[in-house]
């Protein structure tokens, strides 16, 4: 695509960036072909195409957002399936990063909007906070009915009991068996609230396979929350606090991996070299926190030798993909083939490559939209009629269980389990 940026506008690395990305695009629309939003909104501007024309304009004209603009951005999931089926290789990963930045600084949202998007970005990365929040929904979950539709469906996607945890919360969890590995394990904002159990199973089955874990307490939220709301501040707030930890504990005491457990804030984490290449003093600490990070399928696949248990029952499992490990990371097959080596029955879900409509607080901001993509999934995951489903986002299984009844477990719980740990307890019942 050919580009009109001036010399001047080229001196701003950021727009330096974008140009490259934008100059490989041949504007041959094969991605509409698989972005959700242009296929159920069916308008151009909700493709990629569209966005990164809008995009362009913006920053070529050194143009502030407006609301057409910002409409049409906002309903981008950020699900990357465009970047997946693009043939030219079109980052639109960090171009639609740096046009949401462009309408969070030029564009006034409405009130409300800019009340729910500040109240989102104060309370969900902070863990303790968003526990006060989550308890206060479980108060409201009985009487929801009489609440606005808004706040209804967004108690929708809270879980109506408080999870049980059974580990201590402690910096180090050590191996069992002969130490062979130390890893540092992200455990999230919304995550460790809401699901513990991931995290659990998560240091259960490493600490088994005589992986050292540690879990440093000054670490909450990746920052991709912020991030996706545009707002680069608070994102790189956090991205900053992250990569100095991690890098002293890599010098100090050693780390072979940085392990992730949720599929979008792995994605994030891979990026942090990408988003601090022109920063002097954390260029180097970027790149390295990026390189060390693994999708925890990804490094089981890859560095343990895994001793799976026979299951009395063969169960029918159905994967969900979600889009940042799928599009993202690129990371697909090492899940299946992790359940497979269980012995038990795993099937892709048709139309796997669409977003199941969660994407971060997509949920919650752009609700119409979500419920299309989740009536959606939820019909191409019944059609296979499977025992339960495998995932590796809590994001989707929030998203997928407010939509179905079949219970959904992340992959990592199910390995865990069928290697000698406990029965995840939404299998209970199987
Ligand atoms: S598929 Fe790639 S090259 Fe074609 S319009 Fe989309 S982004 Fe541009
Ligand atoms: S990231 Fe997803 S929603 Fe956004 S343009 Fe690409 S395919 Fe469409």
């Amino acid at each position: 695509m050919q580009t009109n940026f001036t010399n001047d506008q080229l001196k701003d690395k950021e727009n330096k960036s974008s140009e490259t990305i934008i100059r490989k695009c041949v504007h041959c629309g094969m991605c509409n072909a698989t972005c959700p939003t242009y296929n159920i909104l069916g308008d151009e501007l909700d493709g990629p195409r569209g966005r990164i024309y809008l995009i362009k304009d913006m920053l070529e004209n050194n143009k502030p957002a407006n609301k057409k603009v910002a409409k049409h951005i906002d309903r981008c999931l950020s699900c990357y399936a465009c970047m997946t089926t693009c043939p030219s290789g079109v980052n639109y990963m960090h171009l639609i990063d740096h046009g949401r930045n462009h309408v969070e600084k030029t564009y006034k949202r409405p009130f409300l909007s800019r009340l729910i998007r500040n109240g989102l970005s104060y309370t969900l990365p902070n863990p303790n906070i968003f526990k006060i929040l989550f308890l206060i929904s479980l108060i409201f979950q009985p009487i929801k009915f009489i609440l606005p539709k808004f706040i209804r469906n967004s108690l929708d996607l809270m879980p109506y009991k408080l999870p049980s945890k059974t580990l201590k919360t402690q910096k180090i969890y050590s191996a069992e068996t002969k130490k062979i590995a130390r890893v540092a394990l992200l455990t999230g904002c919304v995550q460790r609230v809401i699901s513990p159990e991931i995290n659990e199973s998560t240091i259960r089955l490493l600490n088994r396979h005589g992986v050292e874990v540690v879990v440093l307490p000054e670490i909450n939220c990746c920052g991709s929350l912020n991030h996706h709301l545009g707002k680069s501040k608070l994102a790189h707030e956090s991205f900053k606090k992250n990569i100095n930890l991690w890098y002293e504990e890599y010098l100090n005491n050693g780390l072979d991996a940085i392990i992730s457990n949720t599929s979008g804030c792995g994605t994030t984490l891979k990026d942090y070299g990408f988003i601090f290449r022109n920063d002097a003093d954390l260029k180097k600490k970027a790149k390295k926190i990026s390189e060390l990070t693994k999708d925890v399928t990804e490094y089981l696949e890859e560095s343990l030798n895994l001793k799976f248990k026979k299951d009395d029952k063969e169960y029918k499992i159905a994967y969900h993909s979600p889009c940042s490990m799928q599009h993202g990371q690129k990371v697909h097959s090492q899940p299946i083939n992790l359940i497979k080596q269980s012995g038990n029955k795993v099937f892709d879900i048709p139309e796997g490559h669409i977003c199941c409509g969660s994407a971060g607080t997509y949920n919650i901001l752009q609700q119409e939209i979500a419920k299309n993509l989740l009536k959606d999934k939820v019909k191409n995951i019944e059609k296979i009629a499977p025992d339960f489903i495998s995932t590796g986002n809590i994001g989707c299984m929030t998203q997928i269980s407010s939509g179905t009844n079949i219970p959904i477990v992340h992959t990592v719980e199910i390995i865990d389990w069928l290697t000698g740990g406990p029965k995840p307890y939404k299998l209970k019942n199987l």
